[in-house]
Formats: C-alpha cells, structure tokens, sequence
C-alpha cells in the first residue's frame, strides 16, 4: 500500500513531484498511469513514475492525488525510456510521457468522435468553395478538405491537413454550408492494403549472412545495435522480415520504424502479406484508429508494428527486435517537444529491453557510420543487388552547357528530353523528381526585384498554378496571385525557378500522348490517391510519374528504367552542415529508384554543380568515398558525430525580446564554457515565422563531460517563457533553419 506517489507533469520542472495517495486510491495507482493532481491553484495531468512507502519531503506540506484517469498505464520499459529521453533532449520527464500515448486515449473515452459534414449539395459546396478562395481562403481551404475526405470527415483531420483553427469550421457550420456531426469510431476504420504480396524468397549469401548475425542476438536475447549497409534493391526489406519470423517464433515482439513517407502502401502491405497481425501507425489514421491499433498492442492482440516514428513508444512486452529502416531519414527527428531522435531513442529503448536494434539504409548516416567503423554498432554490408539486378548508371548532365532561354538554363537538357522519348517508345516507365512542389518556389518583380513574400514568414511564397494560389509552406497562408508587383505596381511578378507542377507541366507539353502522374503532398492530399497513383504505376497505366521525396523512397516498380533528377542543387546551398549528407542521401534514394527489374536502369543528374563532392559522389554510387571525406570535414569543424550540437531559439513576437532572452541565454553558457563553445546569439536563417522572430544559439560540446555540463546548464529552460516569448531546446538538432 504505497502512501507517496511520485508524478511527472508537463512543466519545466527537471523531478518528479511528490504527492500523497488518498486511501481510496491506493489499490488503484500503478507506476505508468496517468493521475490529476493540483499544482499552485491548477489542477493537471501527470503520470505515476514511482510509489513509496516513504517519503523524505515533510508529509504535512504535500498534496494529495486527485484521481486516475482511464488512460491504461504504460508498460514500465516506457517508464524507463521516457526517462532516458527526458535527459538526453533536454527536456521535463513529464513533456516525454506525454508523447507515449495517443492523443485520444488521452482525453475521456468516448466512442465517437467529432465530425464535420455537408449541409448542402456537394455542387453547391463546390461552387461555395471558388467563392471564397479570395475573401475567406482558409474557409475555402475547409471546404476543399471536406469535399476531398468525403462527408462526414473527422474534424481532427480537416484541421490537420488544412493548418487552420476550429475558428473557419464554425463559420462554415454558422453560414449553413456545413454541419457537425458525430462519427462512430469503427465508421472510421481506414481500409489497410492488402494487395502487395511479398513472396518468401530464397536468401542470397549476403542476406542470409546478415539474417544470421541479427537471429544470433536474438537467441540470446542480446542487445547490439547493427548497421544493415544494403545498396538499393539489395533486399533489406526481405532481412527483417525474416529477423522478424524468428522473432515471432520466440513469442517476442517488434517494433519497424520506417519514415512516414515511405509509410506508401506498398511498405505496410508487404509486411501485412506475411504477418497479417501486423498493427500499423501513421500520420493518415484519425486518433481513434491510432487509438486502437494502440490498444491492440497494449492488450497483446498485436505483437509487431509497423509505423513512424511514434511507433517507438508502441506499448509491446517482451520486446525481441526493433528496426529502423531508412535510418538516415532527418524526418526521425522530432520537430516539438520532446525533441527525439527516433533511431537514437531506438537504440536507448533496445538497450533497456536487451533487444537488438537494427538500422538499415543503402547510404547511413554520418553517426551510425562513424560508430559502425569505431565497433560500438556491428556493420553488416550488403553492397549488390538481388538476383543479379545491376545497380543504375548515372549520368551528370551539366546544365551550364545547355542552349538557356531567355537568359537562364533550361528546364530539361536535350538528353534528358531524348531519352525520355526513347523510353517512351519502347513503353518503359520513368520517373521526374525534384524536390520542391509548386510550380515555382518564387514570384520575382524584374522591375524592382522584389520577390512576394509571406506576410507572417521571413519566406518567398510558392506559386501553386494548378490551385492558382500563392503559398507560404511555413504557415500554410495562401492568397490570390497579384495582377501586378505589390511593391512597386509597375510590372508583373513572374515565375521564378521549378517545382513539381512546372515539370508536369513541360512534361505534358512536350509529350501530349504519354500518360503524367504526379505524386506530391498536393496531389495526395488523401492516401487512398496515393494508393490509386502507386497501382496505377504498378500495372503500366502511367508513363511518366512526377514527384518529390515522395517518389524517392521505398518504391519498388521493376519497370522503371529511366530516372530524372530534374535539378540535383536543390539543397546544395541550405546554410546547414548537414545539406551535403542530405543531397548525397537524396540524390543516391532517387537513384537507387531505377532499373529494379530485369531492365538496366539509367539515371541522369541535370546540375549547375557537377563538381561538388555530394553531386559528384552520389553519381559514382561512391558512398564511402563521400562519407569519408564529409566526416573529415565534420572532424576538423567539431561536427555531429564529433561532439554534439545543442540548438537553443527563442521565439517573440518582438525582436528585441527574443534577442535580449538569447542574450542571456548564450551569456549564461559562456561564463560557464568548459568543454563547449557558444555561437551567437545571431537571428535563425529562417528569422520569422508566423509573425514570430526566431533568434538562436549554439553549443558544440566537444566531450561527453562537456555535453553532460551543458545539459546541465539548460535544465528547465525547454518550453519555458509565454505568450510572448518562448525558449525551444534542440539537442542534435537535424535543421538550423
Ligand atoms: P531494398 O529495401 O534493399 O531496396 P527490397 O527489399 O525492396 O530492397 O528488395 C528489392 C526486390 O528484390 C524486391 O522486389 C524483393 O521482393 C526482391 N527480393 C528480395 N530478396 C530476394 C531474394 N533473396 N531473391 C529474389 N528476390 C528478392
Ligand atoms: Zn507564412
């Protein structure tokens, strides 16, 4: 009968806080449930991290536990997790908890979930919708979102994929053109594919050596973390899923972390075709679906899961095995508090669970590399491709030597344009990607030079002509393009650079007859398109398909032959010392795209940058060569994985107040720099953001003691400040934007 419980909150606070339990609730509490307490004059959520029979604070003094709430309790490795995570980011246990369960098991449990349907035809809505494009467009932007997700839609969701308020709803629902309702939980099911099969092929010798050495740390249920280095289309896929029978047959459970962009019904189904108890967890699912895939693994029902990475905290027992396939993806790195890295935090987890971890990727990142080669990760490499399949060729096309129209390169080379053509005509498909959607990126005034910027972003907006909006991809804040420069009224903005739209655009000019897709977070604002598009790939129906990121990852389409990296410099320039590593990663994905069937693949890299390393590299598939000389470079600047990177911003509406707080900030670490330096603070490259200025330091630790006295030093700053101001606290930040 603990008297004491210790309870973590979501306040920057760095302990636990201790609480006396009412004799009523002493049968009822259990480390990892979640309680109501009173803080101050609040009362708030926290989550049971111990029970005592005793307690060191003065009994008198303390409060008592309110009550338990239903959420069910986490399994005490969770515990343990989040408070490892707690340390490593910098941030309050209580904020790293929170993370561990689905939102909506979070709130009162209720079996249906808010909605929002038509009140009127959908032809009217339609119509309702172009009206409004230019008075209310976030209004407009709810309208389209309902018309695309179908009637009711979840109103959690509209507000997701729209980034507006409830506000614009109300309105809507006010004007009579919506209505809200209420969806059962079991209505929302999302169909799950189960069209992809994934055959049970015979290993190849590299395979099967690497199935071997990962089943050994299984038997002997042994934590060690490998590095599976398989080239494109080398068969990683195929590796965990055998891992994973092993584990299976052990009576054990996984955990497979996959980017949320690869997330495509083609990964799940493989993994549903051969383990069809398979739960899965992606951004698509509503929170009550999210909810229940949680509870089936919570209650056993589910022993394996496959999702992004929120899946780490997915409540398994007995845990055998987690993998981290495309470990090298910056999306693993969580954006808001808590502030993890789902393969670092993975690797925590398997250690406390004695599981092994494996982290899989034809191009690893520079900190799995570095640790591989120094023997703390086990490197397991799988350098060619299955049955004979030769990797592609790539060619580098120097766009500097190409005809330019009016002044500036084209947008595709005559030999891009030529081998397009002959694909074409011997019906092999091919695949366009450029990493930036829109049609263009910037709207320029050549008469001032001014470009259209956001009003509430240090940002160009993009020009979207298929929507025929500007957009800012910060804010998501979109508005009519203008007749004239709003600047100096005196010419046109014009279109300035490429994106996916002008691609498809060319594309379909040029070649009338041929089938275009394109795949973008604009086009696939559902993911039944998404899935529609991908079949439509499979079975021949596409000739061409245009695309971002989103074509670069995971997808498997034996007869694509041809692929166009329409601009390879996209991220050449990002003032971050990660854009090297990102364009070789981007660029060697993309690649590895081609030629996956019996068909050589050919790959062709239009640049104005022939001769930077990443381009340059990533165009020999020399995936050594480039990571030896990036952490060559990386050593003698003291970058991640030498020493580590602490990012702090402060973010006001007020300038000045930002940069005072920073001041502080950065004073404060440096009368203490040991073995750390401090840079700045100076304003963040991206300096405002939703009409908040952004100012950033920071810290390069050069030893773990040093990192360890930092950490120190930034207790209970995360999350601190208020309506005016905040401090955020990136620990191995993935973007010093
Ligand atoms: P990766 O994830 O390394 O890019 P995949 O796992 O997608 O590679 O495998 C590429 C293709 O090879 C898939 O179509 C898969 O079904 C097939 N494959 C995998 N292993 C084998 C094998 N041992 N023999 C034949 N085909 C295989
Ligand atoms: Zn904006």
């Amino acid at each position: 009968m603990a008297a004491y419980a210790r309870v973590a909150l979501s306040v920057p606070l760095r302990d636990a806080l201790t609480y006396s339990v009412p004799k009523h609730l002493q049968d009822a509490l259990v480390p990892g449930c979640r309680v109501q307490v009173p803080l101050g004059r609040r009362s708030m959520t926290g989550v049971v991290v111990g029970l005592d029979d005793d307690t060191e604070v003065d009994a008198k003094k303390l409060k008592s536990v309110l009550a338990r709430l239903e959420t069910p309790a986490l399994p005490p490795a969770l515990l343990e997790l989040t408070r490892c995570m707690a340390e490593e980011y910098a941030c309050p246990w209580g904020v790293a908890l929170d993370a561990a369960w689905p939102a909506s098991l979070k709130r009162r449990s209720a079996k249906t979930v808010a909605g929002i349907a038509f009140a009127r035809e959908e032809g009217e809505l339609e119509s309702e919708a172009l009206l409004l494009e230019d008075k209310a467009p976030k209004r407009a932007r709810v309208l389209r979102a309902v018309l695309e997700l179908g009637s009711p839609a979840p109103v959690q969701l509209v507000m997701r994929r729209t980034g507006v308020s409830k506000a614009p709803l109300a309105t809507l629902v006010k004007h009579g053109l919506l209505q809200w309702a209420r969806i059962d939980q079991e209505d929302e099911l999302l169909e799950q594919s189960r069209h992809e099969r994934a055959e049970r092929h015979e290993l190849v010798p590299a395979q099967r050596a690497a199935v071997d050495r990962v089943k050994e740390a299984i038997a002997a249920g042994r934590h060690e973390t490998f590095v599976l280095h398989g080239a494109t289309g080398s068969g990683k896929t195929e590796v965990y899923l055998r891992v994973l029978e092993e584990v299976r047959k052990l009576g054990r459970s996984a955990i497979i972390l996959v980017p949320e962009i690869s997330l495509t019904p083609q990964t799940v189904g493989r993994f549903l075709s051969r383990f069809p108890e398979v739960a899965v967890l992606h951004s698509g699912l509503t929170d009550a679906e999210r909810a229940r895939q949680w509870l089936r693994l919570a209650r056993s029902q589910a022993h394996v899961v496959v999702g992004a990475r929120s899946a780490l905290f997915a409540p398994v027992r007995n845990l055998g095995l987690i993998v981290v396939d495309e470990e090298h993806e910056s999306s693993f790195k969580q954006q808001q508090a808590p502030r993890y890295h789902a393969r670092e935090s993975a690797v925590m987890r398997g250690s406390i669970e004695n599981a092994p971890v494996v982290l899989g990727s034809a191009t690893p990142s520079v900190e799995a590399w570095a640790r591989a080669k120094s023997g703390r990760y086990t490197l397991l490499e799988m350098p060619k491709r299955v049955g004979g399949g030769e990797l592609p060729r790539v060619v580098l096309v120097d766009m500097r030597h190409e005809k330019p129209i009016k002044g500036n390169p084209p947008l595709m080379s005559k030999q891009l344009t030529n081998l397009i053509e002959e694909r074409l005509k011997v019906r092999e498909q091919v695949m366009l990607f450029l990493n930036r959607r829109g049609f263009a990126p910037v709207l320029y005034c050549s008469a001032c030079g001014e470009t259209i910027k956001c009003k509430d972003c240090d940002a160009p907006m993009a020009w979207h002509s298929a929507r025929g909006r500007l957009a800012c991809h910060h804010c998501m804040a979109d508005m009519r393009r203008p007749e004239l420069c709003p600047t100096c009224k005196a010419s046109p903005p014009v279109a300035l650079g490429s994106g996916t739209e002008r691609v498809e655009d060319w594309v379909r000019r040029r070649f009338p007859e041929a089938v275009v897709a394109r795949m973008d977070s604009d086009t696939m604002l559902k993911r039944e398109s998404y899935e529609k598009v991908l079949s439509a790939v499979r079975c021949g129906d596409v000739d061409i398909l245009v695309g971002t990121q989103m074509i670069a990852k995971g997808l498997d389409f034996p007869n694509v032959t041809l692929v166009g990296v329409v601009s390879a410099d996209t991220g050449l320039f990002q003032p971050d010392f990660r854009a090297a590593e990102r364009t070789f990663q981007t660029l060697s994905q993309v690649a590895g795209r081609a030629g996956r069937g019996k068909l050589k693949g050919l790959v062709v890299f239009q640049t104005l940058c022939a001769q930077s390393d990443p381009v340059m590299r990533a165009a020999q598939l020399d995936y050594e060569g480039f990571i030896t000389s990036e952490l060559d470079a990386r050593r003698t600047l003291s970058y991640p994985p030498f020493g580590r990177l602490v990012r702090i911003v402060v973010e006001a509406r007020q300038l000045a107040a930002a940069a005072k707080r920073a001041r502080e900030i950065a004073d404060n670490l440096r009368s203490a720099a040991a073995e750390f330096s401090v840079l700045g603070p100076a304003a963040a490259p991206l300096s405002r953001v939703r009409s908040r200025f952004r100012v950033h330091v920071l810290v390069k630790a050069h030893t773990v003691p040093g990192f360890a006295a930092v950490r120190r030093l930034l207790d209970g700053l995360e999350g601190t400040g208020d309506r005016t101001l905040r401090v955020l606290v990136d620990v191995d930040p993935v973007s010093l934007m």
